[in-house]
């Protein structure tokens, strides 16, 4: 790790004022933690190493971390190519959409069931229908009952 005083690199296209951290500075190592060291030291013109310092300095962790734009919440884990949330956000919502094709589902076999049940029905009363209009016919010709229904 590099020196917090006089190595040259630290202040690279900085001139003189090399090894000096300003308040701006420290407030946005504190601040950018979570982009980790690489960044930080991109948008200071500082060293990797010398950010790294700086922040093991003030206490602060450079792991970088994600942002999860539906929870709210910092994750160690890149968040998944698919949805860009955290992991327990797309897990939640795969959760959700797989609920949903299953309500679904059911309501499809509900309805099938109950458009199969309402013909069997007008089928049935058809059924009843058509042997009591014999009956009556065989009645009106006063042919004997026949033995079909
Ligand atoms: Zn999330």
């Amino acid at each position: 790790m590099a020196s917090p005083h006089g190595s040259s690199r630290e202040g690279r296209a900085r001139g003189d004022r090399l090894a000096r951290w300003s308040e701006f500075e420290e407030r946005y190592v504190r601040d950018h933690a979570g982009e980790g060291a690489k960044a930080i030291a991109e948008a200071l013109g500082r060293t990797v190493a010398s950010v790294q310092w700086k922040a093991s300095s003030m206490g602060v962790s450079l792991l970088k971390r994600w942002l999860c734009p539906r929870c709210g919440r910092y994750s160690y884990h890149p968040p998944a190519k698919w949805s860009g949330w955290c992991r327990r956000c797309s897990v939640e919502h795969s959760a959700d959409s797989a609920a949903m094709k299953n309500r679904e589902l059911r309501a499809e076999i509900a309805e099938e069931r109950r458009r199969i049940q309402e013909s069997e029905r007008r089928r049935q009363a058809i059924y009843a229908d058509t042997s009591r209009r014999k009956r009556e016919l065989c009645r009106l010709r006063e042919l004997p009952q026949s033995n079909h229904k």
